[in-house]
């Protein structure tokens, strides 16, 4: 559910009218909703509130980096699990407190690794030994204790598209199943270490709850065996990962009443504080790109919608193939069949391709929906095209939280060797 809607024949973010704040903004830019984001953050929880102790809520920064969006979602009592130190350091500034941090990631610095101990963040989510060494050795030279969990690759197939499965014994991802009791008893010996639990992610955008319950029941088992040596858990991280509905002629995902049906099932007695890590789930279907139609474009055969958003501010179709329903944002009588591109001088540059919506002029606004996760944040400069503004909506009341980039910006940034200078 969504706060996107027709009012009187024209598409409202919750009170605000799309062509106003294109007006304002110029186009193209995102539009996410507050009020999503809450009721969201509110569902999960809801989902979620029959585990004792609390679990730990950590949004996955990397879904959307927006100090506004972090902080509004910090507003509900969520952390965030970060993948950066840049991620880190935007949760911060976001107002996450850092005892609701938790760091992945399966290429972190030694730099990225220092800064996680110093800010004090709850948990570091180790991917491999030679991590875990590396982390012993900077936390031992800090006099400081890294609270650690090991993350595990499960080897289950995630049944999601191939680039965002991640917890295949082929992937790069987390630590063989198989090698974990022995690294978490060499944890608890090598010093400047506490391990503290484990970690799975199995991947994105999962329509099934079958693979992640084989994942979890993984963890269960080596939760077991690590006890049976003597040794103390008290955390696990159960990732992220569940998908949302962006087709509307395919099934809907797993709701998250009956993920937390099926945590709470998997769960029971493992006696330990439960972490969760959703991303898409929680600003997915919050946020929308907003375009205008520069051409309408009569091909031999098709009818291209030439927009002007691309690949480089939205690459999810180019990238993955994934569909996003496009809307009109003041519908016309009457249906189009068309495809959708931008100016980006690519053929991958296709949002839709024979795509039935009402009919489009030059000029018309068009919003991209589900466009609040991996939208922005993957966004590129391909094409010397300014990164497109933010814009969130609460209410009547709308802030523009990110500004359009200029020209001048990505020049400033670009200097010339003497030797090609003027007169050089
Ligand atoms: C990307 C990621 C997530 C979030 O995934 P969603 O599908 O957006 O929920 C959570 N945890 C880790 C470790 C990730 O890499």
């Amino acid at each position: 559910m969504h706060h996107f809607a027709l009012v009187d024949g024209v598409m409202h973010a919750e009170g605000v009218p799309l062509p106003a704040l294109a007006e304002a903004v110029g186009t193209p830019f995102y539009c996410y909703s507050a009020a999503t984001l809450a009721r969201h953050a509110q569902v999960f929880r809801a989902a979620l509130a029959h585990l004792s102790p609390p679990p730990l809520l950590a949004y996955a920064v990397k879904a959307n980096p927006n100090l506004a969006v972090i902080r509004t979602l910090a507003g509900e009592g969520y952390g965030a699990d970060v993948v950066s130190e840049g991620e880190m350091r935007r949760a911060l500034a976001a107002g996450v407190p850092p005892e609701r941090i938790i760091f992945s990631g399966v290429g972190k610095t030694a730099g990225e690794l220092e800064a996680a101990l110093c800010a004090g963040i709850y948990q570091i989510n180790v991917e491999s030994e030679e991590e875990l060494h590396a982390l012993s050795a900077i936390a031992a030279g800090l006099g400081l204790a890294a609270p650690v969990a090991l993350r595990v690759n499960p080897d289950v197939d995630a049944g999601t598209h191939a680039k965002i499965a991640t917890g295949g014994s082929e992937a790069k991802f987390g630590i063989p199943a198989e090698r974990i009791p022995a690294l978490y008893a060499e944890a608890a010996r090598l010093p400047g270490l506490v391990p503290h639990g484990l970690a799975v992610h199995i991947g994105s955008q999962l329509g099934d709850l079958a693979p992640m319950e084989a994942a979890f029941s993984r963890l269960g088992a080596l939760i077991a065996e690590i006890r049976r040596a003597g040794l103390a858990v008290t955390r696990a991280d159960l990732g992220g990962g569940l998908g949302i509905p962006y087709d509307p002629a395919l099934p809907e995902p797993p709701s998250p009443e009956a993920y937390g049906a099926m945590v709470a099932r998997v769960t029971a007695g493992w006696d330990v504080r439960l972490a969760f890590e959703p991303g898409r789930l929680l600003v997915g279907n919050a946020g929308i790109l907003v375009s205008r139609v520069i051409r309408v474009k009569r091909g031999l055969r098709r009818i291209f919608v030439v927009l002007d958003a691309a690949m480089n501010d939205l690459i999810r179709p180019t990238l993955y193939g994934v569909f996003h329903d496009i809307r009109a944002v003041v519908p016309r009588p009457g249906a189009l069949r068309a495809t959708f591109v931008g100016p980006v001088c690519e053929t991958g540059d296709q949002f839709a391709e024979d795509r039935e919506t009402t009919p489009l002029e030059p000029g018309d606004l068009v919003a991209l929906m589900t466009a609040g996760a991996y939208g922005a944040t993957m966004a590129s400069t391909y094409n010397s095209r300014p990164l497109v503004p933010e814009v969130l909506v609460r209410g009547r009341e709308w802030a523009l939280v990110r500004e359009r980039q200029t020209v001048d910006d990505m020049l400033r940034q670009e200097h010339l060797p003497p030797w090609l200078e003027e007169g050089g």
